[in-house]
């Protein structure tokens, strides 16, 4: 469709519209109703969009501008975010159908994370090292990498552009950033908030459209220097092998399929709690989700019907709902896709233990609900534990002993995160050391923190996220050895 709606793409400075007009509607998975229309990019607008961020990259000044003034940009940025939250809360609740008060602490989430990049962006700073030699100083400098494409998914999604975004700019980089076609909203929020704080025109570019045309060229076009990508496996493989053309930098954040891990001795209460928050928070689309539930075979029985019972009283409902404890799923598509996972479990052997269906409720009709469901019975062989529902689905596994529960909680090609719930201090050290998943929450579940590192083990991911790490991941680190004598290591001397 094509339509006058306000120019959702931010190229060199400028608002404009897609070259070709085109349009796409944003509706609500909570009813459908209508809550954006935005431009539809292709590979040519995102082409033009990369050519601005290396002008923009290559002539200055971002690049070479004082770090304590890029850090000072980030913290106006914060300080629109803090003050625009309501506006930015509402966005992203209308894009993604999640509740409100889940939206509002998201944006908190992102302004800690842009606040946190504004204050470590200072340790930047080059080091010198030492030479060995009294005639040569040698020193460490870090330099922005260039043109970075930023690629992001639905479920958090100016979240998930934060984390590239903040510690991006903080080093001095370029951008062009692709959302989610579904959830564009926060973005273009973002890029006038950048816009008000004083970004220098090409720095920050935005595109909106699909992946396979407005966002392919981040991932392969010659000037791109870095792509970061977060989404799902098979498109994070496609986005490294169109990377390794011109051997770009690569940092991928793919799912996961997080053990959730309950030993017979743990607090038996925040167990249950955490177990059930664990799965069904945003109705089991976070890519941290503990969808895999390993109890301790002596508990299970007890610990499922616990469960089960509370899950039955999860009350859906969507943004303005105040009562709602969980929200609908992202699309119609992504709901028939979650469906058939909990079909084909059952059919592999799993024991349903609840859900498994669309809500009879009338007033959810319009939207793209699904029940909370837990399937019982299953083993790591099978296909409903291996792979990612990305849905309200609980997969139910035990264990007899340490060994086994650490055994079972490995067997997966993903590495993002798990849980382990015990009250022996010792066997919580231990089981956390061994497991192969890159956060471990001891006796909870997920709490992150921007000054920790954020990434996967395994197929979850390549690079890291947050912390110090993730500012790294968007320099280079050039090392520069300066002999005051000319000439005098030379070996072919004299
Ligand atoms: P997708 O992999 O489908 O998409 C992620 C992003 O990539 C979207 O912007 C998408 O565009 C874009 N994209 C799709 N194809 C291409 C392509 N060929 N080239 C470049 N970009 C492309 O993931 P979802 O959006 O469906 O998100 C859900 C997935 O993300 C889950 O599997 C989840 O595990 C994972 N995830 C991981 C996180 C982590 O930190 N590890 C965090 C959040 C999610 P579009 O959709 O606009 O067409």
């Amino acid at each position: 469709m094509t339509s006058v709606a306000p120019p959702s793409l931010f190229i060199d400075g400028q608002w404009c519209h897609a070259d070709s007009g085109a349009t796409r509607e944003i509706r609500s998975p909570a009813n459908q109703s209508l809550v954006a229309v935005v431009d539809e990019a292709d590979s040519a607008d995102t082409i033009r969009a990369i050519a601005a961020a290396r002008r923009a990259f290559d002539a200055g000044p971002w690049p070479t501008t004082p770090v304590t003034e890029r850090a000072q940009l980030l913290t106006r940025l914060a300080d629109i975010l803090q003050r625009d939250l309501a506006g930015f809360a509402a966005a992203e609740s209308g894009d993604t159908g999640k509740r409100l008060v889940e939206a509002e602490a998201d944006i908190g989430d992102v302004i800690r994370c842009v606040r946190y990049f504004a204050g470590i962006a200072g340790s930047l700073a080059g080091r010198v090292v030492d030479t060995g030699n009294p005639n040569a100083i040698a020193r460490i400098d870090y330099e922005p990498v260039g043109v970075c494409g930023l690629i992001t998914p639905w479920n958090y999604p100016l979240l998930q552009a934060s984390w590239k975004v903040a510690p991006a700019l903080a080093a001095g980089n370029c951008f062009v950033l692709k959302p989610s076609e579904l959830t564009p909203s926060t973005a273009i929020l973002l890029m006038h908030a950048l816009a008000e704080a004083g970004i220098p025109a090409g720095v920050a570019n935005l595109v909106t459209g699909a992946g396979a045309t407005a966002g392919a060229p981040l991932a392969s076009h010659q000037d791109i220097d870095l792509v970061s990508f977060t989404g799902g496996l098979v498109t994070g493989r496609r986005v490294m092998a169109a990377a390794a053309s011109t051997v770009k930098k690569v940092a991928l954040e793919l799912g996961g399929k997080n053990p959730n891990i309950v030993f017979a001795d743990a607090d038996w209460d925040a167990a249950v709690d955490n177990a059930l928050t664990a799965v069904f928070l945003h109705s089991g689309q976070v890519c941290s989700a503990g969808a895999r539930l390993i109890v301790q075979e002596q508990i299970h029985d007890r610990f499922v019907d616990a469960l089960v019972e509370r899950a039955l009283r999860i009350r859906l409902g969507g943004p303005q709902d105040p009562t709602a404890q969980a929200g609908p799923l992202i699309s119609e598509q992504h709901r028939a896709k979650v469906a058939g996972y909990v079909q084909a479990a059952i059919a592999e052997g799993a024991e349903l233990r609840c859900g498994g269906q669309v809500p009879s409720d009338p007033a959810l009709a319009d939207g793209w609900y699904y029940l909370p469901t837990i399937l019982d019975g299953c083993r790591s062989e099978m296909t409903c534990v291996q792979d990612e529902s990305f849905g309200p689905v609980l997969t139910v596994e035990t264990f007899q002993g340490e060994d086994d529960a650490v055994r079972i909680a490995n067997d997966t090609i993903y590495g993002l995160a798990g849980a382990v719930w015990t009250q022996d201090a010792g066997r919580a050290a231990r089981v956390a050391r061994r497991l192969r998943h890159g956060t471990i929450w001891i006796n909870d579940y997920h709490p992150y923190l921007p000054q920790a590192e954020w990434g996967g083990f395994k197929q979850s991911g390549v690079g890291r996220e947050l912390g110090p790490s993730g500012l790294l991941e968007y320099c280079e680190a050039k090392h520069t050895y300066q002999n005051v004598r000319p000439g005098s290591s030379g070996w072919l001397e004299g």
